[in-house]
């Protein structure tokens, strides 16, 4: 080992020997700071990049000043070359001198040679590692900028950026940051590009791996490859270590014990003694992310280790729109599409899906040979997205299968108008899905801490509306298995409503969750007979709307997809007509 460290030591003094030699002494040269760079690309400054891989500068030439060669930090990035080509940058690889090409041979050398040692040396392990990384670290030009909303969390990562690219600022006043971060939340909401934003801001290298990756058949693999993950960030001295899916590894242990958790529980220890491991002032910084909170080991959550938990929500309204201009505003929209509007119809879209929604509707601007993404492009794109590809041959569903549906929508959209008159419809369908959805409700909750009681019932009774549609309409004979999410989702919110919010008076305010058993035949009864009792009280309330029912379902029927407009304008109209 210690040949090689000398080899690669006088290749390096080889290397910049050459350079120094080389042409770039006789210019002056001035530190430029990444950032500065990327301004200076925005107000089309930059002229020239000598870009040399195995450099840690580029050298960068401006417009203003093209006597001086200013010094860039390099980012490394894989598709580095093609952002500054896409900007109209001319790009220079550098000529390289005789010294120091003969330096890159010796390196290539040293490289192979050096491999081949590896591989002799049969740690198969390891190999394994360095190729992951290789693979996945990628110093990427994102900045918080790219990040859409998230504001609460943006606020709560700004110091650890500052602590990363100088931390000695924070220990010389004895204040200990965080070693981990923890992102949670749905998938797709943006907790990669968040982490992959933070190593882009402080300007250092990003490793990224996922927890599935480190639990493996064989018992101790796992645990070195987080030791292996690890010695290569700490190389760097700062560095983003980026760990997704991190329950796959610290999930509860389960309370039997079994062998089969061994794995687990080795790579768990591995990473909680290695963030365990660095000086408070190291600007190293761990961030797991996961979809789900409550299945994580408490030892993971303690102090020194993921300490600071940011919720990564699903976008409001407003990120929204904010996501759907960023992604837009690289794509060739008609003047029909209105972003405003297309952000009020995508509630519960993560970012991902709303990124993946535009791109979906560039292609099928694409397919159509067109130039402009109209907005019927987009409509298309909006159901391929939200329900996987709608199905191409809709003529095997007979009229009664999509009568059934309409109905079954209607009864959901007409409960929510009559119950729920804070919430925002914004839309309705009964377009069918190769998942087996017959169609869909997406409805907007007002945007409030709590829940009353009564809106915690009416959100029930919206559940059963569908069933209750089908069972008005076609006779208790006839109802279908359409509702069984909606039966699923209803008796979940009814045991919260009894146990876990203690609403119901008979029940009182016992959670018998705290008990080991958590089985209460009592509860089961009452959970059954108020839904039953809401089953009644709905019934009731679409028999004497039925016009509306009526209505609603024949409109969908026409159209296929209607808006909440739309819905308010039919049950209005059909008050005044009483
Ligand atoms: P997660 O890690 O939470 O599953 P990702 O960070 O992988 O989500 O998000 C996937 C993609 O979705 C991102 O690369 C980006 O294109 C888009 N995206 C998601 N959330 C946002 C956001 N808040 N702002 C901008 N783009 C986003
Ligand atoms: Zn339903």
């Amino acid at each position: 080992m210690k040949k090689i460290i000398l080899i690669f030591l006088s290749c390096a003094v080889l290397i910049i020997g050459g350079l120094l030699g080389n042409a770039y002494l006789k210019k002056e040269t001035v530190e430029l700071s990444y950032p500065a760079f990327l301004e200076a690309i925005d107000e089309r400054q930059v002229v020239k990049v000598v870009l040399q891989e195995n450099k840690n500068t580029i050298q960068v030439t401006l417009k203003e000043s093209p006597e001086v060669v200013h010094l860039v930090p390099n980012p490394h990035t894989e598709d580095f070359t093609e952002f500054l080509l896409l900007n109209g940058i001319t790009v220079d690889y550098g000529q390289d001198s005789g010294i120091v090409t003969f330096g890159k041979l010796v390196l290539v050398i040293v490289i192979v040679g050096g491999m081949v040692w590896f591989i002799r040396k049969g740690n198969s392990s390891s190999n394994l590692i360095i190729n992951a990384n290789k693979k996945k670290k990628k110093e990427d030009l994102i900045t918080l900028s790219r990040v859409a909303g998230n504001a609460e969390a943006k606020s709560m990562v700004l110091d650890v950026i500052e602590f990363i690219k100088n931390p000695e600022k924070y220990s010389s006043v004895g204040a200990r940051m965080p070693r981990g971060l923890l992102f949670y939340g749905p998938p797709g909401t943006g907790k990669t590009l968040m982490a992959k934003a933070i190593a882009g801001e402080a300007n250092v290298p990003f490793y990224a791996m996922s927890g599935s990756d480190f639990v493996q058949m064989y018992v101790g693999v796992g645990a070195s490859r987080v030791r292996s993950l690890f010695q290569k960030a700490k190389k760097n001295e700062r560095a983003v270590i980026f760990i997704d899916e991190i329950d796959a590894i610290g999930k509860k242990r389960a309370r039997s014990v079994s062998a089969s958790n061994d794995e687990r529980d080795q790579t768990l220890n591995a990473l909680l003694t290695e963030m365990s491991g660095f000086h408070d002032n190291s600007g190293i910084i761990v961030i797991g992310a996961t979809n789900r909170l409550d299945t994580l080991d408490e030892a993971l959550l303690r102090p020194g280790r993921f300490d600071r938990q940011i919720e990564i929500g699903l976008p409001d309204i407003n990120a929204r729109k904010h996501i759907l201009s960023l992604y837009a505003s690289k794509k060739p929209l008609s003047d029909d599409v209105d972003l405003d509007a297309l952000a009020k119809s995508t509630v519960y879209f993560s970012g991902a899906m709303l990124e993946n929604l535009l791109n979906e509707a560039a292609i099928i601007t694409a397919n159509e040979k067109q130039s402009i993404i109209r907005k019927e492009h987009i409509d298309k794109a909006f159901y391929t997205v939200i329900a996987g590809a709608p199905k191409m041959d809709r003529s095997y569903i007979t009229n009664k299968d999509r009568k059934i549906t309409a109905y079954h929508e209607a009864g959901h959209a007409l409960a929510t108008t009559l119950l729920l008159p804070d919430h925002y419809i914004s839309k309705v369908t009964i377009i069918p899905s190769v998942r087996g959805a017959g169609g869909f409700n997406l409805s907007i909750p007002k945007d409030t801490m709590f829940q009353s009681r009564t809106q915690l019932l009416a959100n029930i009774q919206v559940l059963l509306a569908g069933r209750i549609a089908e069972e008005l309409i076609f006779g208790p004979e006839e109802i279908t298995t359409g509702a069984s999410n909606d039966i699923q989702k209803a008796s979940s919110y009814i045991v919260d409503y009894i146990n876990k919010f203690g609403m119901d008076p008979d029940m009182g305010l016992f959670n018998i969750e705290v008990l080991e058993e958590g089985l209460d035949t009592k509860l089961i009864e009452r959970c059954r007979s108020l839904m039953n009792e809401l089953y009644t009280r709905t019934k009731a309330l679409l028999k004497s709307n039925l016009q509306s029912l009526e209505n609603i379902t024949s409109e969908l029927l026409e159209r296929e997809s209607l808006t909440g407009e739309d819905i308010e304008c039919i049950c209005s109209a059909n008050k005044s007509n009483r």
